[in-house]
């Protein structure tokens, strides 16, 4: 196999768009695609007719609209491209209409309240931004989806925003900066994609896996990952042989995969690609996403994107690498050979720093879900404090601008090895801090704060426009400036000197962090519950109204989505550990005591002369156990029961938070004590043990 060869070959990408439409109809798209122009509807038939004929060569038979509702996953219906003709005969037609519009029935989609059910229409609408690409014999065409009445349903239109809106406020302060060639600003992301593999014959027999993606029982393991053998480790065969066919299902839909590796935990793995617009970027980490499970499922894996599968081992993340960079191929977030003589990028850095510190409850917003909860907060991942990190030599440079000092550059440090054939290292000052929830690592920024199973949508449609908005003040002020140097200087250091308190370069999982994180006065969200009701503050309202993101009425549908999601959620696993207990658990634990108490009694009547058996001390154990926890069920359905009475979103996500969860918790301590006191046979469901080292 070559890869360049099968590189993109399923994805209608700009060559087989060269190859295949007549060179006008490829310049009127190109034009589209490039200055976002609407699309004439002759040029769209010539298209839609020539990407169907590319399509048909391929083995397709379908094409489907491909958006991202609120659900978090993608959606799809798939029409087939038959059209029925004379003599009970049929021909392949795909029409531009077909192409630009659907208009699938979206009653069943989240809403938020924004529909009523007599309006249920909802249209898709495409991007021709994002190529259309070959997956299960459909053509997939990527659209936004939106209301009939025009509010917006998904996650891509929101993002396609929020790329429009820092492209315009970051060229103001490009053209302020004496450029005149750029014409567009894009945002760039690079999402490191952290899963789980567990093999599926185990995974079958946990329901907790099936229902909720997550382990809601499981008595530790006698090993973990605290010898960190796995993290780096040489890759299994099977594993290596799941990846292989992995990143080449990924380069044939034109994903740049690069990176993978093993991870901290045993059966975690991670897979990055090379960065890409926000927006492709997005599509293509939903569709490898899918494609992780797909892939998975032929070789007898189940992967788990739940940002927490397993108590007691790490979860699972998702770094989003974060720049800006001209259509002329500068980043710039680029500090350059001399950062403190580059006025232009501590502009974009400092409206970088004020944006992360006048909204971390945006930012901690984007990467809420019942899931992310388990991590954020626990000694893993990031804290639910938002911070950055900018390391050694860039805080040397803001500190020469805040207090005026004089600034010199420290030569980086070289590490000697010591060993004649081995060359000795120059040392990267950028990113030493794997703590940091917003870290500057060389020319992008790193938030590492999403969970692996979320769209990445959302997190960079907030980075977008906070940024915008700093960048759209910083403009305002420039723009009037005379002596622009000077004028952004003192902008910078106006600008660092007020929002200094977010930066932070020590170690974020420390007890002493969320004292001194307090001190400051930054916000400590700690659950989803806590944070999302934040999302319609007034602040926020404004933000997004000021730039054209959201309106009220979407803000509002989304954070009550979110809360609702919420407590679904966690009402399923309730449900599910409810089940999992009275079902399997308290059976198998009283069908041992009872093989316990048989023995004890056939001893006994041996009449051996013994103080106590430890049958019977077992058994003793096993009983006290198993009346605490028919307790804990039955406080859990309780809880599960007052949920109905509670009214309001954000007080149900609260209440399911504070009652629902907290009594599993309590309920799942016991069932794990009783599990590391039962015989291996008797507990009816694979151990973590097993799990953890399925694969
Ligand atoms: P690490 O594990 O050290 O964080 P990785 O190589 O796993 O590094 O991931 C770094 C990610 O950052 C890659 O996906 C890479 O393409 C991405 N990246 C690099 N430069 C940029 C940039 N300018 N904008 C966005 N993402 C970038
Ligand atoms: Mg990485």
């Amino acid at each position: 196999m070559k890869v360049p060869e099968i590189f993109g070959s399923l994805v209608f990408n700009d060559a087989a768009m060269r190859e295949h439409l007549p060179k006008g109809t490829y310049k009127a798209l190109k034009k589209t695609i490039e200055e976002g122009k609407p699309l004439d509807l002759n040029v769209a038939n010539v298209v839609a007719h020539a990407m169907k004929e590319w399509a048909l060569e391929h083995g397709a038979t379908h094409y489907t609209h491909w958006f991202q509702p609120m659900t978090g996953i993608t959606a799809e219906k798939h029409d087939s491209f038959i059209s029925p003709t004379e003599g009970g005969c049929v021909i392949m037609e795909f029409s531009g209409k077909e192409l630009i519009k659907g208009e699938p029935d979206a009653s069943s989609f989240p809403s938020g309240g924004i529909r009523a059910t007599f309006e249920a229409r909802g249209y898709t609408a495409w991007d021709p931004t994002s190529y259309a690409f070959i997956k299960d014999g459909s053509l997939c065409i990527p659209t936004a989806f939106c209301s009939y009445t025009g509010e917006i349903l998904d996650k891509k239109t929101p993002l396609l925003r929020s790329m429009q809106v820092i492209s315009v406020q970051a060229l103001r302060i490009l053209r302020i900066f004496g450029d005149t060639t750029t014409t567009r600003v894009e945002t760039t992301v690079g999402p490191e994609q952290e899963y789980f593999l567990v093999d599926k014959e185990v995974f079958k027999k946990r329901k907790d896996l099936i229902y909720c993606g997550r382990t809601l029982f499981g008595a530790r393991p006698p090993k973990g990952q605290e010898l960190d053998d796995h993290y780096f480790g040489t890759i299994k065969p099977r594993v290596s042989a799941y990846m292989k066919e992995l990143d080449e299902a990924l380069w044939k839909y034109g994903i740049y995969a690069k990176t993978k590796h093993n991870e901290v935990a045993p059966a975690q793995h991670e897979l990055a690609p090379v960065f890409d617009s926000s927006n492709i970027a997005t599509d293509h980490n939903q569709l490898t996403m899918a494609t992780m499970k797909d892939i998975a499922d032929k070789h007898g894996l189940v992967c788990l994107l739940h940002e927490k599968p397993f108590a007691g081992v790490n979860g699972s993340g998702k770094h989003n690498n974060w720049s800006m960079s001209t259509n002329t191929g500068k980043n710039l977030l680029d500090p350059s050979k001399n950062p403190r003589e580059n006025i232009q990028f501590l502009v974009f850095l400092a409206a970088v720093i004020r944006a992360v510190d006048e909204h971390q409850d945006l930012l901690r917003i984007s990467v809420a879900s019942a899931g992310n909860d388990h991590r954020l907060g626990g000694n893993e991942a990031p804290p639910a404090i938002i911070s950055m990190y900018l390391g050694d030599d860039l805080s040397d440079v803001l500190r020469s601008v805040m207090y005026n000092e004089v600034y010199t550059k420290k030569d980086a440090p070289i590490m000697e090895t010591n060993a004649d054939v081995l060359p000795n290292f120059v040392k990267d000052t950028s990113d030493r801090n794997r703590t940091s929830p917003f870290a500057f690592t060389g020319n992008k920024f790193e938030f590492r704060m999403l969970g692996s199973a979320e769209n990445i949508a959302c997190t960079n449609t907030i980075i977008n426009t906070i940024v915008a908005d700093v960048l759209c003040d910083f403009a305002d002020e420039l723009e009037k400036a005379e002596d622009v140097p000077a004028a952004a200087e003192a902008l910078v250091r106006k600008t660092l000197l007020e929002h200094k308190r977010i930066i932070f370069n020590g170690d974020n999982y420390s007890e002493e962090w969320a004292i001194e994180a307090e001190r400051r006065g930054l916000l400590n969200y700690r659950s989803l519950p806590e944070a999302l009701p934040h999302y319609t503050d007034e602040k926020n309202v404004k933000l997004f109204g000021k730039h054209g993101i959201y309106t009220e009425v979407e803000l509002r549908s989304r954070t009550e989505i979110i809360l609702e999601n919420y407590a679904k959620i966690i009402n399923i696993e309730a449900l599910t550990a409810l089940d999992m207990s009275k079902k399997d658990i308290v059976p198998a634990v009283t069908s041992y005591i009872r093989e316990l108490a048989e023995t004890a009694s056939l001893v006994k009547s041996l009449n051996i002369d013994t103080v106590s058996l430890p049958e019977v001390e077992l058994v003793q154990k096993l009983s006290n156990l198993l009346a605490c926890f028919v307790k804990k069920i039955e406080t859990l359905e309780k809880a599960v029961m007052g949920a109905k009475e509670v009214e309001g979103v954000a007080e149900t996500a609260m209440y399911y938070r504070d009652h629902v969860l907290a009594a599993m918790q309590e309920m799942r301590a016991v069932a794990d004590e009783m599990e590391s006191n039962m015989a291996a046979k008797y507990w009816p469901y694979p151990s973590y043990g097993t799990m953890l080292f399925s694969v």
